[in-house]
C-alpha cells in the first residue's frame, strides 16, 4: 500500500482529491470556500470607486493649494489607500478562520519589493519599454503581453510560489487567490508611488483615478495566477498547468493595458478628454468584478466535484 500522507501537514491521509491525500482537518480546509475573501475583493472595488469619487469631487470643489512637498506627500498617501482598503475588509471578513496577518502582509511586502527591485528596473532600464511600447497598435499589444505582462505576472507568481505556498498555512484553494491578491496590491502600490514621484506629485483628481485603475488591474490579474496556484497545491496537475496560469494572467494584463490606452487616450476618445479617465476606471472595475465572479464559480465547481468523487 502506498504512503498516504497529507500533502499539507504530512500526517496520515484519510481522504483524497485528484490523487492527493489529506488528513481529516486538511480535507475540510481544502474543500472550504471562504466567502469572506470574495467579499473583501468586492468591497475593494466598491469602496475604492466611492473613495475616488470623493477625492475627485473634493479636489474639484476646494481646489486645494499644495507646495511641491505636500503635493508629493498627498500623492504617496493616496497610493497606499487601495491596499489599505483591501487589508481592512479582508481582516474584517476573515475573523472566523483568520489567515495569519504577518503572512498576508509579508506577501504584500514581497510583491512590493519584487516590483521595486526587479520589475521596474527590468522594464524601464533593460527593456526600456517607454521608448517603443506605444509605437503602433501591434507593438503595444505584443509588448504589453510578452514584456510587461509576463514580467509583472511572473514576479507576482514568484512572490507567492517561493514563500507562503510551501507553508502549511497555505491550506485552502482560495488561499492562492488571497495571497496573489496581496502580492498584486504590493506590486500596484510600488507602481503608484513611483508614478507620484516621477511626476513630482499628481493632479489629485486624475491621479487618484489612475492609481485606482492600477490597483484593481494588478490585483485582478494576480487573482488568475492565484487560482492556478490554489489548484496546483491541492490537485495533481499537468506540467503546463502553472505556465498556463501565468500566461493567461500576462495576456489579460497586456490586453487590459492596450484597451485602457485606447479608451483613455484623449486624442482618440470620442467622449472628450474630461470623461476619459473615468472610462479606464469603469473598465478596471468591470474586469475586477467579472474575474472575481468567474473565479468564485470555478472554485465552487471544483469543491463540488471533489466532494462528489468521495
Ligand atoms: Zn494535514
Amino acid at each position: 500500500m502506498p504512503n498516504q500522507i497529507c500533502c499539507v501537514c504530512g500526517k496520515e491521509g484519510v481522504k483524497s482529491i485528484a490523487r492527493r491525500w489529506f488528513c481529516a482537518e486538511h480535507f475540510e480546509s481544502a474543500t472550504h470556500e471562504r466567502p469572506g475573501s470574495w467579499r473583501a475583493i468586492l468591497a475593494l472595488v466598491v469602496v475604492l470607486i466611492v473613495f475616488v469619487g470623493v477625492v475627485y469631487g473634493l479636489d474639484a470643489l476646494i481646489k486645494p493649494q499644495f507646495n511641491p512637498f505636500t503635493l508629493m506627500l498627498v500623492g504617496v498617501v493616496l497610493a497606499l489607500v487601495p491596499a489599505a482598503i483591501w487589508l481592512v475588509f479582508f481582516y474584517q471578513q476573515d475573523r472566523l478562520e483568520p489567515e495569519p496577518a504577518g503572512y498576508v502582509l509579508g506577501v504584500f511586502a514581497l510583491g512590493a519589493l519584487l516590483a521595486a527591485a526587479v520589475g521596474t528596473p527590468l522594464l524601464n532600464n533593460v527593456f526600456r519599454v517607454s521608448h517603443w511600447l506605444y509605437a503602433d497598435t501591434l507593438t503595444t499589444i505584443v509588448g504589453s503581453i510578452l514584456v510587461v505582462g509576463f514580467t509583472q505576472e511572473f514576479l507576482k507568481y514568484a512572490a507567492v510560489r517561493f514563500s507562503i505556498y510551501n507553508s502549511g498555512e497555505f491550506d485552502e484553494p482560495t488561499d492562492g487567490i488571497i495571497y496573489a491578491t496581496a502580492a498584486g496590491l504590493g506590486y500596484a502600490t510600488v507602481l503608484n508611488v513611483q508614478f507620484v514621484i516621477a511626476n513630482g506629485g499628481v493632479d489629485l483628481g486624475a491621479g487618484v483615478i489612475a492609481m485606482a485603475v492600477v490597483a484593481l488591474a494588478q490585483a485582478s490579474f494576480a487573482g488568475i495566477t492565484g487560482y492556478f496556484l490554489g489548484r496546483a497545491k491541492f490537485g495533481s496537475n499537468p506540467i503546463w498547468w502553472m505556465p498556463l496560469g501565468v500566461t493567461l494572467a500576462a495576456v489579460a494584463n497586456g490586453l487590459f493595458n492596450w484597451l485602457r490606452g485606447l479608451i483613455t487616450h484623449p486624442a482618440i476618445s470620442l467622449t472628450g478628454s474630461a470623461a476619459s479617465p473615468w472610462l479606464g476606471l469603469i473598465l478596471a472595475a468591470v474586469v475586477a468584478a467579472g474575474l472575481m465572479g468567474l473565479l468564485v464559480w470555478l472554485i465552487r465547481r471544483n469543491i463540488k466535484s471533489a466532494l462528489a468523487t468521495q
